[in-house]
């Protein structure tokens, strides 16, 4: 493979597509950015090169195919990058179903099979097949890949993600804890192997991805044994918006006693629960912290709500693991609040944890480290990278050919 080889990786929502280029082995951005409320009155494309950024409106009821029609005529020559270096594009996709454990070349047959996993996540997969077909239409000579957010978490033992509910929903319908984010916790699986200078295949961690959405993974050498998120992605954490865990009796409560909506629930339990439906005030980590800091008391019931869940749920990957080599922190919270960290490892020192109040507080955005004391249980913080990840499964695929 050429040394200048770069992989186009497309992150396709509904009504967002999200590109970046970048090298595939060193992981270095050329380009990045996204188009935004795609197929309104207003789409907006903004994008990002090194020292430069930019927005652009397109014309109302532009959709991905424009915004991908843009890349090809524009943008991938304005930043001096020939057609030539581009090896493949990786297309993220949220859901693999038990059908992938890996990364694939897309063919017509993986076409279909993720088609056919759309009804395990209809708002997901039909917007990332809409991604493929565009990028297929505008590179048609260039192998596609997908890179599933499911596929890391098929090491699940049965045990853990089968539900409590009769066995036929499971052998008939697929239905069962299939968990989410599985690139991010591999991505830093990977990396913290190497901090810890140890072998992936050796290494037991728990990583904790929290961003808007949040899942927790319990990784047993080097593999997903367990993880919050279940068929969907609201089963686990409190998260921006969205409630995870609750019992499952509320749901019949809500329709029976109250006369809400399936639609209605819904909207409820993933818009307007979670950090937002707690302090009435707003998802966003950073806001709340502020807040809190001002005496709201929504905003620090929230912020606790969310760090209790997150810790006691730590607390229980001890089980399928025994023994933790490092807890990961990533994810925009997990990345960058130093106060989510400290509330979360306050609450753990019975596991070892001691947190080294300079280290959490001097850990820059986009830096890695450890937060801990030495000589304490290990908890560090790493970036994510998706998008690396995705373009380096693009280019081991095609390298391989298979
Ligand atoms: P993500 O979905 O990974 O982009 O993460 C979004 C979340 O990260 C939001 O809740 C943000 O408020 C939070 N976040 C980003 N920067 C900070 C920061 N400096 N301190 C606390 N939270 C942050």
């Amino acid at each position: 493979m050429p040394d200048s080889s770069r992989v186009l990786v497309l992150n396709s929502g509904s009504s967002s597509l999200k590109f970046a280029l970048l090298d595939p082995h060193s992981g270095e951005q050329y380009l990045s950015g996204i188009g935004e409320a795609l197929g309104s009155s207003e789409p907006l494309l903004s994008w990002r090169s090194p020292g430069q950024k930019h927005s652009r409106q397109l014309d109302g009821g532009a959709a991905h195919a424009v915004v991908i029609e843009l890349l090809v005529r524009e943008l991938l020559e304005e930043t001096s990058l020939a057609q030539g270096a581009l090896i493949a594009v990786g297309h993220r996709v949220v859901h693999g179903g038990e059908r992938f454990a890996r990364s694939a070349l897309i063919d017509q047959q993986v076409i279909d099979t993720i088609a056919e996993c759309a009804d395990l996540a209809p708002l997901h997969n039909p917007p990332g097949l809409l991604g493929i077909h565009a990028a297929i239409n505008a590179f048609p000579e260039l192998p596609q890949v997908a890179v599933f957010d499911t596929a890391f978490h098929q090491t699940l033992p049965r045990h853990a993600y089968l539900y409590a509910l009769p066995y036929s929903l499971y052998r008939d319908q697929r239905i069962r804890r299939y968990g989410m984010h599985g690139s991010s916790h591999r991505f830093v699986s990977e990396r913290a192997a190497d901090l810890l200078g140890k072998p992936l295949q050796e290494t037991n961690l728990i990583s904790a991805h929290l961003g808007n959405g949040a899942s927790l993974t319990a990784v047993k050498n080097g593999e997903s044994v367990d993880t919050s998120m279940g068929l969907t992605p609201l089963e686990g954490l409190v998260m921006g918006t969205r409630c995870g865990d609750v019992d499952a009796g509320l749901l019949m409560h809500l329709g029976d006693a109250l006369g809400f909506s399936l639609e209605k629930i819904g909207c409820l339990l993933n818009r307007e629960s979670g950090l937002l439906g707690i302090s009435e005030l707003s998802n966003d980590c950073r806001e709340l912290e502020r807040a809190a800091a001002e005496g709201h008391d929504g905003a620090r019931l929230a912020l606790e709500i969310f760090c209790y869940r997150l810790a006691k749920y730590i607390a229980a990957y001890t089980v399928p693991l025994q023994r933790i080599d490092a807890l990961v922190f990533t994810g925009g919270i997990g990345e960058n609040s130093a106060f989510v960290r400290q509330a979360v490892l306050c609450q753990l020192q019975h596991l070892g944890y001691q947190l080294d109040n300079h280290r959490n507080q001097s850990t820059r955005f986009g830096a890695e480290g450890r937060i801990s004391k030495d000589g304490t249980a290990a908890a560090l913080v790493i970036p994510t990278n998706e998008e690396w990840i995705i373009a380096r499964d693009a280019a081991s695929l095609v390298e391989r050919g298979d």
